[in-house]
């Protein structure tokens, strides 16, 4: 391998369990994170993601499996021995000590001279833009700058893996949302491997190279963004990413290049592109997302496209786009999300409107899990 490429095999997990009694936290996981990639581990309350952190970590040992990072097996090494750093959540910032002794606390228990120190205390709080705050306390900072200060302190010590659980928890909306562009902008610039562990998709979807949903201990998909919200591989996937309208039923037709499926929620075979190995009679679930749906007062043209029809039940108005609540005479809901193109005083819908809903084959997805 040429020295600039990337190791695809950086982090290396191979059937890692966790166990706490005999309840199992972490199942079997199997993962590979690329050198200098941006991997965020996604999944609701008590799947196991901050147990995988922390087994990465060295805080926490595996009950089975191994852990390898740079081509060496640190699964029996303790924290202090990985090349590995944790960023905490702001609290871990001390409080008694100013932004400088807190970013320079590490290199000092080190015994690292006061010359280097300082080169590199400078080098870090430049990269995280807090050079003009060096003397202030945490508590004269907002939380966002306690983040940075909490980042520029794992930062300092070059680990070759940074994680970071739930980094921006903290944070206002707007403020997650600043830092998030800082974080990928300086995890850019320095190539190191970040592991992030969240439960907010949004901040998943935005920050990450690759996404990993996890629920029950398990990884159900692992992929890019697009991929993971464009093609959902399970139900559970399909719904904890993004909004999406699933419509339960068995597949009635698979042709060349499309599968048909009958549901009690509709009056016409619902078709989404692909065959998906299925076979007729089959459970399964068209889903689609609310932004891949149409939505007019006249018919839709498009033979191939699914065509409803409904009521309006409810829209809200979310500034660059409209969402609908649409309601089929079987009473199913279905979301829809429309952009508003035009500026217009006048909504061109309205509730208890008789409308068409509509989407093109390619825009549903088959699920069986
Ligand atoms: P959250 O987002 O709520 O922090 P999580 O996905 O990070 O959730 P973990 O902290 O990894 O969840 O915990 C996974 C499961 O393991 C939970 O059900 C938790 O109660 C359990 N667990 C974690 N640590 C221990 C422990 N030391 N002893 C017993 N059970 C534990």
């Amino acid at each position: 391998m040429a020295a600039t490429e990337p190791n695809d095999q950086f982090i290396r997990l191979k059937g890692v369990s966790k166990l706490f009694g005999d309840f199992v936290a972490v199942d079997d996981v199997n993962l590979d994170i690329k050198q200098g990639e941006l991997f965020s581990i996604l999944g609701g309350s008590g799947c196991g993601k901050t147990t995988l952190l922390r087994m990465l970590a060295g805080f926490e040992a595996p009950s089975a499996g191994t852990i390898e990072i740079d081509g060496v097996d640190v699964t029996t090494l303790p924290p202090y021995e990985r090349p590995v750093n944790m960023m905490f959540q702001s609290y871990a910032v001390f409080p008694h000590m100013n932004v400088e002794e807190n970013v320079g606390y590490g290199l000092r228990k080190e015994g690292i001279s006061p010359a280097e120190t300082r080169t590199r205390v400078d080098a870090a709080l430049a990269m995280v833009k807090l050079s003009d705050y060096r003397t202030r306390k945490p508590d004269q900072l907002s939380g966002g700058q306690r983040q940075r200060v909490a980042l520029a302190r794992a930062l300092i010590k070059r680990p070759k893996v940074l994680l970071l659980d739930e980094p921006l928890a903290a944070l206002d909306k707007k403020l997650r949302e600043h830092t998030q562009f800082e974080l990928m902008n300086i995890q850019e610039e320095l190539g190191i491997t970040f592991v992030v562990v969240t439960h907010d998709q949004e901040e998943a979807m935005t920050l990450s190279d690759r996404v990993a949903v996890m629920d029950k201990g398990r990884f159900l998909q692992i992929g890019d963004p697009t991929e993971v919200y464009e093609f959902p591989s399970t139900r559970f996937v399909a719904d904890f990413i993004g909004m999406i309208n699933t419509f339960e039923g068995k597949v009635a037709r698979v042709g060349d290049d499309s599968v048909s499926l009958t549901t009690k929620d509709a009056d016409v075979e619902l078709r989404a592109l692909g065959d998906h190995g299925l076979t007729a009679g089959q459970s399964a679930c068209i889903a689609v997302r609310p932004e891949k749906i149409f939505v007019s007062k006249s018919e839709p043209d498009g033979d191939d496209d699914t065509k409803l029809r409904g009521v309006v039940l409810d829209l809200g108005y979310l500034g660059s786009r409209s969402l609908y609540r649409v309601q089929l005479p079987s009473g199913k809901i279905v979301r829809v999300s429309a952009q508003n193109r035009r500026r217009s005083a006048t909504r061109a819908l309205q509730w208890d409107d008789e409308v068409w809903i509509s989407w093109r084959p390619r825009s549903a997805v088959v699920l069986t899990d």
